[in-house]
Order: C-alpha cells, then sequence, then structure tokens
C-alpha cells in the first residue's frame, strides 16, 4: 500500500483536511497530528476500519481505543446516560488533553471497546483533527501511531518510521505540544478514577473531581492474570530494544551510578550532562515536567541507534506532568527500577 501524504503546513490545508475526511469515509485509516501524541485514526462506526488500525499497529484486540469528538452533539451520538459530572469535566478540560471513560452508545463499533459496556471519549485541541471529523461528520476512534509496544510518536516522522506503507495517509502536521497521551479518568466506576496520568494534572482533577481515586496500575506492575480497569496498562510500552532501567536518585547520584556501567546510555535531565562519561541523550531540565512530556518519546526511539548494552533513565518527580512521564518511563523500563 502507498501511504499518502497530506500536508497541511506547506500544502494546501483545506485539501488535505477534505482528503483525509473522504479516506475516512470510506472505512480507510489516517494518522492524524493531535496536541498529545499523533494518532491512526479511523471512523468509529466501522468495524471493518478500525479492524484495519488494529492490523497496521499490531495491537492486541482487547485494548480499548480512544474515541474523537469535534462538539458536544457528537459526545451525545457515542455515549449513552452521560452523567452531569462529565459536562463539568467537558467544560472545564475540553478541548484538551483529557479522556473520559463513559457509557458505551449503541452507534458505537463493537471493536472500538470488545467486550466492554464504556466508550472512552476525547475532544482534542489540534485544530486539524477537528477540522477532519467535522469535515468527515464521524466520531473518529484513534489510538497512537505507533507499532504497538513502540514509543508514540510525537512527529509524523515517527509515524512513517512505523507505518508507512501500512496505513492510507499521514496528515503531515506540527510535532506534538504535549508530547504525551492524554489523561484517562473512568466516571463508570463508583468512584471517579484515574486510569491513566497525561497533562491534566491529578492535581487540577482534584478540584473538579474531589473523591478521585488513582488506580493502582498507574504506577506499579499489574499481577499475573488479574483484570485491570484501563487494559492498556497490562502491556509493556513504549519500550526501546535496549535493556532499560529507570533510576532514582539525585544528579550526583545518578551520575556516579551510570558513569560505573559498561556501553550505557543515560537518558537523563540537562543538570546530569555535565557529571556524565557516558552517552546522553537529554530530555529536557528537572525543573520543566513540560519540556520532559514533550521529549520523552523522542528519546526513547533515539536510545537503539546508541547499540548500548544498557540505557538508564534518571526518573522524574511524580507529581503535576511528571507522573505523566514517569507512568510511561516505567512500563518502558518494563517495572526495572532502581533506587539509589
Ligand atoms: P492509546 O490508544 O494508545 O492512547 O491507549 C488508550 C488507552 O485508553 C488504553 O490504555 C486503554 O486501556 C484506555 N481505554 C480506552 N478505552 C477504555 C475503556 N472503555 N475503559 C477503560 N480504559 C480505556
Ligand atoms: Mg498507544
Amino acid at each position: 500500500m502507498t501511504t499518502e501524504r497530506l500536508d497541511i503546513l506547506s500544502g494546501d490545508y483545506q485539501n488535505s483536511i477534505k482528503r483525509a475526511a473522504d479516506i475516512l469515509k470510506s472505512d480507510g485509516i489516517v494518522a492524524v497530528p493531535t496536541e498529545t501524541v499523533y494518532g491512526l485514526a479511523a471512523s468509529a462506526f466501522s468495524d471493518a476500519a478500525i479492524l484495519k488500525v488494529f492490523e497496521a499497529k499490531g495491537r492486541p484486540q482487547d485494548n480499548p481505543l480512544i474515541v474523537h469528538i469535534s462538539d458536544m452533539d457528537m459526545l451525545k451520538g457515542v455515549a449513552d446516560d452521560i452523567p452531569d459530572i462529565a459536562f463539568v469535566c467537558a467544560k472545564k478540560f475540553w478541548p484538551g488533553p483529557f479522556t473520559m471513560v463513559l457509557k458505551k452508545s449503541g452507534a458505537v463499533a463493537d471493536s472500538v471497546s470488545p467486550g466492554l459496556e464504556t466508550v472512552a471519549v476525547r475532544m482534542p485541541l489540534e485544530k486539524s483533527i477537528r477540522d477532519i471529523i467535522d469535515c468527515a461528520g464521524l466520531p473518529l476512534a484513534a489510538p497512537s501511531a505507533n507499532i504497538s509496544g513502540c514509543p508514540s510518536p510525537t512527529t509524523y516522522t515517527h509515524v512513517l518510521n512505523d507505518l508507512d506503507g501500512k496505513i492510507d495517509a499521514v496528515v503531515l502536521g506540527n510535532d506534538c505540544k504535549i508530547g504525551v497521551e492524554s489523561t484517562v479518568v473512568s466516571l463508570c466506576t463508583d468512584k471517579p478514577r484515574l486510569l491513566r496520568p497525561g497533562a491534566v494534572t491529578l492535581e487540577q482533577l482534584k478540584a473538579v473531581l474531589p473523591d478521585i481515586e488513582v488506580d493502582k496500575a498507574i504506577l506499579s506492575e499489574p499481577e499475573n492474570g488479574k483484570k485491570v480497569a484501563s487494559p492498556g496498562m497490562k502491556y509493556k510500552h513504549y519500550a526501546p530494544k535496549t535493556d532499560t532501567f529507570l533510576v532514582e536518585g539525585n544528579s550526583e547520584k545518578y551520575a556516579e551510578f551510570v558513569n560505573g556501567r559498561e556501553n550505557a546510555v543515560a537518558v537523563c535531565f540537562a543538570e546530569d550532562k555535565p557529571f556524565l562519561k557516558v552517552k546522553t541523550l537529554v530530555y529536557g531540565s528537572a525543573n520543566d515536567q513540560s519540556a520532559l512530556a514533550k521529549n520523552v518519546f523522542s528519546a526513547l526511539r533515539q536510545v537503539d541507534q546508541l547499540k548500548a548494552t544498557a540505557v538508564y533513565i534518571h526518573a522524574p518527580e511524580k507529581t503535576g506532568v511528571g507522573l505523566a512521564v514517569y507512568n510511561r518511563l516505567i512500563r518502558a523500563a518494563a517495572f526495572k527500577v532502581i533506587s539509589l
């Protein structure tokens, strides 16, 4: 399959949006930029289109997709019995990097969330995906546009590296401003439950959902065979092929530890770099959590090129957006954490 390039930066924006919408309306699959990561979109009403997404990504079919909408009318078409608190959350966090798990409407294709009575819904901020949704008149189911298990894509080059030839088209847009996937909150549990941390932080959520609970799977390895609230949590994710470790400790201890390892790579903070004698990939300053989020997946994608025996990632604080970055990194490291 030839993957069409739809250039919205230096090409004709309107034509590219319309072409993307036409492909989606005829059950094709298109990679699109969002403010979080690039998504691989398909009509949320078409099992045939969604099957293509799972196939192109090699994604396990029990890992449900997020449905993207562009206005509140569309919400009513994909979810039933929407509780009042969902409208409060929508007012506060939409459009933006925030996903709500709600009761699934019968109109949504079964394969969006197979075996579940729920559907995850988000209204993104990025203009181009909203324009595509409007133009197609369809809600779009879209997981991250990467090969399942690999780091998520934050540029169209990442998308092409993983999926060129496997998808109908890619929208060539800007690099993703946030860089980690959306915050996912279930409103179908007794109390609201944070299933995945993102750029809408736990601190911000507590202002609207004071009784929110944090799912244990966010920071710990799910027990073998145990049912998890967010099926995506049980998979190894975001991982380089190089043996990966997450390292907790101050700059001095981190540098001492990593410098003592043979043929290592350090994925580190700008502040660590002067003290390191190994190859480094800086993913931002320790104090700038937004930069860490924006750069983390790019850094993970570069690790394997350095042909090291192991990679030691300096862990961020687990507050603010740092919690989201930590959550992705502990999965990249398959829960191998070294505390100094
Ligand atoms: P991705 O598509 O890669 O951004 O991953 C979507 C995430 O949302 C996965 O971790 C899923 O487990 C989670 N998710 C999607 N739909 C649901 C749902 N209906 N219930 C619980 N979690 C969901
Ligand atoms: Mg993903």
